[in-house]
């Protein structure tokens, strides 16, 4: 009945994930709180966020998890990734070390989780238009290569932050619907 589709509930687990200090974090409060921090605080690191979004009418609860600063030991747990359903790989467009990483990260979510978990690659500090590393074709080429969706982001400027949460989401409801 109708009834039950208003109160039908959807929530997908969404990992961040990628090198330090490439900005999942501020992402995450940029996304869920309008909120950037100029200096990296591994404090800022919340477990997980929830947010909630609509999708063709539908209220949809994304729980957005973010490491509090483990990527940098290596130490990511399976619990991290257990359920996932999407991911944000994210890299440092002014850094090319972390566009060269994202394959571990790939592998090390594909080890974790499910094979159809729903990825979109994040080239993210766009604003640093100077510094640029990272070709936009680079990324879009890997993206493909991958099956991954593209997008560049700046959590300082706020540029398709909001875009990019919503294409993972989107495509996540679109193939559980
Ligand atoms: P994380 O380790 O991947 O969670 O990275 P953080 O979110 O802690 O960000 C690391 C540093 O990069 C901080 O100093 C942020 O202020 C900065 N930062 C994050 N996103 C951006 C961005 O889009 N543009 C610029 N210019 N700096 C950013
Ligand atoms: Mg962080």
């Amino acid at each position: 009945s109708s009834e039950d589709e208003q109160t039908e509930d959807y929530l997908f687990k969404v990992v961040l994930i990628g090198d330090s200090a490439v900005g999942k974090s501020n992402l995450l409060s940029r996304f869920a709180r309008n909120e950037f921090y100029p200096s990296s605080k591994s404090t800022i690191g919340v477990e997980f966020q929830t947010q909630k979004m609509e999708i063709n009418g539908k209220e949809i609860k994304a729980q957005i998890w973010d490491t509090a600063g483990q990527e940098r030991f290596k130490a990511i747990t399976s619990a991290y990734y257990r359920g996932a359903v999407g991911a944000l790989v994210v890299y440092d467009i002014t850094r090319q070390q972390t566009f060269e990483n994202v394959s571990k990260w790939l592998d090390e979510l594909h080890t974790h989780s499910d094979m159809n978990v729903v990825t979109i690659l994040v080239g993210n500090k766009s604003d640093l238009k100077d510094a640029r590393e990272v070709s936009t074709a680079d990324g879009k080429a890997l993206a493909e290569a991958q099956g991954m969706f593209f997008i560049e982001t700046s959590a300082l400027d706020s540029s398709n932050v909001v875009e990019a949460f919503q294409t993972v989401v989107r495509e996540i409801y679109n193939i559980l619907s």
